[in-house]
């Protein structure tokens, strides 16, 4: 309808005469936040103008403090409220919305986790927006890089949409830091009426006294061939000796060797630790995914002519049997 397209043209309009801005979305957790959000700042910088946080949830004056201080924020936005704990997407595309139109935002960002996940495409529905999703690469304020087909090749995505809502792979991006000097303004978010279409109930999480694998400086993954739940300590125990986080493949998830949460690969979790130590892994490329942007990749296979070692710095060939309690004794 006419409507409709007078509408749509003084949006483009608006967007293209204000200046560039974008909002990143901060995932609150009780008083502290998802790191994720750092990666996002650091996505946000690349476009030209100021960056706004949004920090949601009852405890949000809390992580607003922290976010103040971290370099490139202009300002943070808090909207103290325990109607946006656990990042619900329908109170949070809301507030992100009513914000973009108070800010005047072109770009509105967050980390491609589960709650990135879950908020920016009901967003993008609300802004009538493309999303660009899990994107690897700010190529200018409306080109982004994103991986496709499992990673095996990089899309080029050029955006026409005024407001640009975009999720970032957080491993490509380094996490913003704090600085003496950064202090953002805090702003108290304006109320909006978001109806709550949905319920947070609980969440059932696993506890390990591991370190995280999606934020671990290194990694140590177990595959099918530790054969069994009790074959899998091995690879606890190299972790342990390392200070790693444990990962697994999927045969060895499926096969029950260990829990879902250690899958590393296209459907788990994407990491990029300084070090990765892939055993008896073959290097499908669903494991790898989720792993190859690691900085140094070790392999251990009995198999010389696996795949994992293609893409490895290091190689052992050998029975992990043998090779890992080694290892573990020289460590
Ligand atoms: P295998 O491929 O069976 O490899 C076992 C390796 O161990 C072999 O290379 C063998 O030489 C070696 N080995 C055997 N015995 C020993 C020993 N004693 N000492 C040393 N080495 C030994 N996979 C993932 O990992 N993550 C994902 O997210 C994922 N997503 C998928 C999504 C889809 C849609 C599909 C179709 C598949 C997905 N997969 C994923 C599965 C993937 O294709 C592979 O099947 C899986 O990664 C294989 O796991 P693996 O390397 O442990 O097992």
């Amino acid at each position: 309808s006419i409507a409709a397209t007078l509408h749509t043209f003084g949006r483009f309009y608006a967007a293209q005469k204000s200046c560039l801005s974008s909002l990143v979305f901060v995932e609150t957790k009780g008083s502290g936040f998802d790191e994720g959000a750092l990666n996002a700042i650091t996505a946000a910088r690349k476009i030209s103008g100021p960056v706004v946080a949004v920090v949601a949830g009852s405890e949000a004056d809390a992580v607003a403090k922290a976010i103040a201080k971290i370099e490139g924020v202009s300002k943070v936005v808090v909207a103290k409220d325990a109607a946006y704990d656990h990042a619900l997407p329908e109170t949070t595309a809301t507030l992100l919305k009513a914000l973009q139109e108070k800010e005047g935002a072109t770009h509105i960002f967050a980390p491609h986790t589960a709650a990135g996940k879950n908020v920016m495409p009901r967003l993008a529905a609300l802004l009538d927006s493309q999303q660009i999703s899990d994107v690897i690469s700010v190529e200018s304020e409306d080109t982004f890089m994103r991986p496709v087909y499992a990673g095996n090749a990089i899309a080029t995505v050029q955006s026409s949409d005024p407001i640009r809502v975009i999720t970032v792979r957080t491993t490509a991006f380094p996490a913003a830091t704090a600085s003496a000097s950064a202090s953002a303004a805090e702003e108290a978010a304006p109320a909006v009426d978001a109806q709550a279409l949905s319920k947070w109930i609980k969440e059932d999480m696993a506890k390990s006294d591991r370190p995280d694998l999606a934020t671990a400086k290194r990694v140590v993954s177990g595959g099918r061939a530790v054969k069994s739940a009790e074959g899998f300590q091995i690879i606890y125990d190299l972790a342990d000796k390392l200070g790693a986080g444990v990962g697994a493949s999927r045969a060895a998830v499926d096969a029950g060797y260990c829990d879902n949460s250690l899958q590393v690969g296209q459907t788990g979790r994407i990491v990029a630790p300084e070090l990765y130590i892939g055993i008896g892994i073959s290097g499908a490329i669903q494991h790898l995914a989720g792993m190859k942007d690691s900085k140094v990749i070790v392999a251990i296979n009995k198999d010389a002519d696996a795949p994992i070692f293609q893409i490895a710095d290091y190689g052992l060939v050998g029975d992990l049997f043998t090779i890992v309690p080694e290892l573990i004794e020289k460590l």
